[in-house]
């Protein structure tokens, strides 16, 4: 089918940025498009970070990452206080574990006044202590910057595209950019064609905000100047029972290529522990290893003591998209109306908020008329979240709808009418629903409540059980019993299959191919 409208933007990828670029450009009159690959948007590298709004202090100011840090970390408050988001500035703890490393603190310290973050202080061990108690005793100093926060990256992805559609985006989901039209030689303004496997689409400007797979987008640009590699991160999350074991984010001294393992307290009360920072050649590469468990509690552990691998209740790895430059790849290319957005590694998170106000005045320089609108709705009415409000504002919820009554994750104390509003709201699958109401993310990982969610999304989508899936593609959770039996069965096995092992409560690490994983081997 042929779009025969030309759009003023399509934005390709809806992650972190493409999403707030969208957004942003929600303010004027044009016609924007996003469109994202996956089944939903934010399932890409932006859902699998360690959710930390960085102070301003690590990146350094001559490199484009770093100037755009500290203004992207300003752009989430206003973008929390109008969408509500769960966001706090809990601030942050860089520590030095011996002398070597006060030059590394100073320096820092020294960074972030010339970029203009304000209330640094340099702490001594004693104040250190009184403020973070369960901090190793060989701490000897520390920078405290308070102006770091957490946040939870996937539900701010979602509310600022659900921002982005109502007011006039059109959010594809499920549909991928698979071929750019070569530029026209006879009209040097002719609009750039893109093709994806629903549609033909021309637009005035195209931005590449593709993630991991930006370079192969540019390519089909004509203009792939630049090769993008992963460098993956494994993290871990503990059980909330260590909640309140660090209060503000806890920063190692960083390496030449990492900031190193952290400690950090997450929005939702868990403390989660990494990244690691590997090389890898394999985009696709999200499992997590022993090896990586190891490097990750060793590295915490000489931090905070108190932390323990056994606590862990769920662990993910996410893969930075590395440009060969080392730095955001940002603005304009040598084909008239396309931009990059590439080589968003971190601080991506943080700075994604300045990288679209950056966008959109290289796109006013480009010509792009921009006439802000007067009806932009710039507030969004958060979700409930019924288990964390007064008994007497649930008892009003309960009594105006009786869904509030019915408990489906009781880890997370979400409600049915919680999952209903999910649905309503956009989600698609069972992570669409996981992400926004925190379903499936406590202690027993979805134990309880996924079959409810399953059931709810088939009922509400008007799906069969079967159709549902965990993230879009073919992950599905349910078959049909009539499929399964007659499917080919694989050859009898030479070996005889060991002995059914005994329920055990003992953690196993696991490795598994994509996104958070729970330990529990009976999870789907
Ligand atoms: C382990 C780890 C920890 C991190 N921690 C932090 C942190 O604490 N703070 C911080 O500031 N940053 C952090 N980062 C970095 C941050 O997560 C990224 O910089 C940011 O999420 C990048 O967002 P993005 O939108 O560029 O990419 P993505 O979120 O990957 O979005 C790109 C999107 O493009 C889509 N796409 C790809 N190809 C196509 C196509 N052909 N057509 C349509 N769509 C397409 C993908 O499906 C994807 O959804 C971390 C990264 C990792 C890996």
């Amino acid at each position: 089918m042929t779009d025969r409208q030309v759009h003023d933007v399509v934005v390709i990828g809806g992650g972190v940025v493409g999403v707030t670029l969208a957004r942003t450009l929600a303010r004027y009159h044009l016609d924007v498009v996003l469109l994202e690959r996956d089944a939903e948007v934010g399932f890409g590298v932006s859902k699998a970070n360690s959710g930390i709004i960085h102070s301003g202090i690590h990146a350094d100011p001559d490199t484009v990452k770093g100037s755009l840090e500290w203004p992207g970390n300003v752009g989430w408050l206003s973008l929390r206080d109008e969408l509500g988001f769960g966001f706090a500035q809990v601030g942050e703890l860089l520590v030095a574990l011996s002398e070597d490393e006060l030059p590394t603190i100073d320096r820092l310290h020294a960074q972030g006044e010339r970029k203009g973050v304000p209330g640094l202080e340099r702490w001594d061990q004693q104040r250190v202590r009184r403020h973070q108690p369960n901090l190793s005793r060989e701490v000897i100093a520390a920078l405290w910057a308070p102006t770091a926060g957490v946040i939870n990256p996937y539900e701010a992805v979602l509310l600022i595209a659900e921002s982005a559609t109502r007011n006039g985006v059109e959010v594809a989901t499920g549909e991928p950019v698979t071929a750019i039209d070569p530029p026209d030689p006879a009209d040097q303004d002719a609009p750039i064609v893109l093709r994806t496997p629903m549609r033909t689409l021309a637009s005035r400007y195209v931005v590449n905000a593709a993630g991991l797979y930006a370079d192969e987008v540019a390519r089909m640009a004509g203009v792939g100047t630049f090769t993008i590699s992963g460098r993956k991160g494994e993290e871990y999350l503990l059980d909330k029972r260590l909640a309140g074991l660090v209060t503000s984010i806890i920063f190692p001294c960083p390496t030449a290529t990492s900031k190193g393992t952290l400690v950090t307290p997450t929005f939702d009360g868990t403390i989660m522990v990494g990244p690691t920072a590997e090389a890898t050649d394999d985009k696709h590469d999200t499992a997590t290893t022993p090896e990586g468990a190891a490097e990750v509690f060793e590295a915490a552990g000489r931090l905070v003591p108190g932390i323990d691998e056994r606590d862990v209740i769920a662990e993910f790895a996410g893969v930075r998209a590395v440009a060969d430059t080392d730095d955001f790849v940002l603005g304009t290319t040598h084909r008239r109306g396309f931009l990059n957005a590439a080589g968003i590694q971190s601080p991506g998170l943080t700075a994604a908020p300045a990288i679209a106000d950056h966008l959109l005045e290289v796109l006013r320089e480009e010509g792009l008329e921009l006439i802000e609108r007067a009806d932009f709705a710039p507030r969004l009415e958060p979700p409930v979240r019924f288990g964390v409000l007064p008994t007497e504002e649930q008892a009003a919820l309960v009594h105006r709808d009786p869904r509030f009554a019915q408990l489906v994750c009781r880890c997370e104390l979400v409600t049915e009418a919680e999952i209903v509003d999910a649905i309503d709201r956009g989600a698609r699958t069972l992570d669409g629903v996981k992400f926004r109401t925190r379903a499936g993310m406590g202690r027993c990982q979805g134990g309880s409540c996924t079959w409810r969610c399953i059931e709810l999304l088939a009922d509400r989508r008007g799906q069969a059980i079967t159709e549902v899936t965990k993230r879009g593609g073919g992950s599905w959770i349910v078959c049909d019993r009539d499929d399964v039996d007659a499917a080919p069965q694989p050859p009898p096995s030479p070996v005889a299959a060991p002995p059914a092992a005994a329920p055990t409560d003992e953690v196993t690490p696991m490795s598994r191919d994509r996104g958070e994983v729970s330990r529990h081997a009976d999870h789907p």
